[in-house]
């Protein structure tokens, strides 16, 4: 079911243009020097943040 997929990011490919964290419309990324961080009670699943990645580094598993 959509509303239990996880977000992942693939550290490797992320470029820390934090991009996704500005997109996501209700502050379910936040920054963190390791790159970007999900906050799972606040994501709604929208996808916006893994449409917006410019490089495909947030998949939902
Ligand atoms: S948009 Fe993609 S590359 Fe940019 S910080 Fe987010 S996960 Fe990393
Ligand atoms: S799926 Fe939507 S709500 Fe969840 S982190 Fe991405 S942009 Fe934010």
């Amino acid at each position: 079911m959509t509303s239990e997929k996880i977000l992942l990011i693939d550290r490797n490919k992320c470029i820390r243009c934090f991009g996704c964290v500005a997109v996501c419309p209700v502050q379910a990324l936040e920054y963190s020097k390791e790159g970007p961080k999900w906050i799972e009670n606040r994501c709604t699943r929208c996808k916006i943040c893994s449409n917006f990645c410019p490089v495909k580094a947030i998949r939902w598993a």
